[in-house]
């Protein structure tokens, strides 16, 4: 049966607050299924979100990395039955008829719409979204565990891939958060050398654990690897940090790619001698391909980029992103239901 109602985090204006609380739960359209959510991690771009001057729908239903299970079906939706496990990503839909849909590449669709940004997203316990670019989730893993790979393991992976480096190169990782936990995983299984940088000792000495062959604070991060390793062969920017950009900038070797993938509202400089002269590429890279997405679904069933998380209830959503203001959690925080 399908309720009338459901509890959600919503934004409340733009730059308002985010309170939790009732919403209508509508009857699945055409090409649209009705999700019972299990769980949806707090991503830092829901806070980006919350920073915006102007939305396109207010108020609005946040998330953008969940899993659920099909409870009821649209008519003409192919591909999902009742009971089936479907991931929410950011992308919602995309044209499906432009020459970035048609070459692999929907994620920069100028028509997209993204969950819990231009459409409501997955921090509700029921939600009715359209089904085509929905994720098909293996059973075996565990949704409070899964969710986190809707976004930050696939915008880590796919920042990673972006970065073009073959085994026994070097990438420093910059933002050891949500992405960045993950990134490590990825890296280490990518045979690159890594460095993690942070502004949090608490985040490096995770990154430690998780296997990074170096761990450093931001501000020594240039200084330490061009002395240590000459430089990295990459630099991957896991947050929306200009502090962040210009540190990793700075660490790179001659020739080397500088990749930012943390959004923010924030304007960044670099020097233009150093980027001509030393050959820097600079690269924007957002999510990745759907084939990406299918590869980290495969390696966590490999046991390759396990989230570390802290549970929390959906109540408790206005006060998590406050910590995540803060800079305090470690690894992600998901909303389990
Ligand atoms: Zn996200
Ligand atoms: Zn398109």
């Amino acid at each position: 049966m399908i309720p009338s109602y459901t509890t959600a985090a919503i934004l409340t204006a733009p730059r308002g607050a985010i309170a939790v609380t009732s919403v209508r739960v509508a009857e699945p359209g055409t090409g649209e299924v009705l999700l019972r959510m299990e769980a949806c991690g707090l991503c830092h771009s829901d806070l980006f979100v919350a920073s915006l001057e102007k939305l396109p729908l207010i108020p609005l239903t946040l998330g953008h990395e969940g899993i659920g299970r099909v409870e009821a079906l649209g008519a003409g939706v192919e591909g999902f039955a009742i009971g089936d496990r479907a991931g929410i990503t950011f992308l919602a839909s995309t044209c499906g008829a432009c020459e970035l849909c048609l070459t692999g590449r929907e994620r920069f669709c100028p028509r997209q719409l993204n969950f819990g940004y231009t459409v409501d997203g997955a921090l509700a316990g029921y939600v009715v979204v359209p089904a085509p670019l929905l994720v098909r989730v293996p059973d075996t893993l565990t949704a409070a565990e899964t969710a986190p790979l809707c976004c930050a393991g696939w915008t880590a992976y796919g920042a990673l891939r972006e970065a073009g480096l073959r085994p026994g190169q070097s990438v420093a990782l910059f933002g050891m958060g949500g992405l960045g936990h993950l990134a490590i995983q990825y890296a280490r299984h990518l045979g690159l050398r890594v460095a993690a940088v942070d502004v949090s000792e608490r985040k490096l000495e995770m990154a430690r654990s998780l296997g990074a062959d170096l761990a450093v604070l931001a501000e020594n991060a240039g200084r330490t690897l061009q002395k240590q390793w000459g430089g990295a062969d990459a630099a991957v920017v896991l947050t929306g940090s200009p502090a962040a950009i210009q540190a990793a900038f700075r660490s790179i070797k001659r020739t080397g790619t500088l990749i930012t993938s943390g959004l923010s509202t924030n304007q960044y400089e670099l020097p233009i001698v150093d980027t001509v002269l030393k050959g820097i590429s600079i690269r924007g890279s957002y999510l990745g391909t759907r084939a990406d997405l299918a590869e980290v679904f495969r390696l966590a069933e490999t046991g390759v980029g396990r989230a570390h998380i802290e549970r929390h209830s959906l109540d408790e959503t206005p006060e998590v992103f406050e910590a995540m203001r803060r800079g305090e959690i470690l690894g992600r925080a998901v909303v389990v239901f």
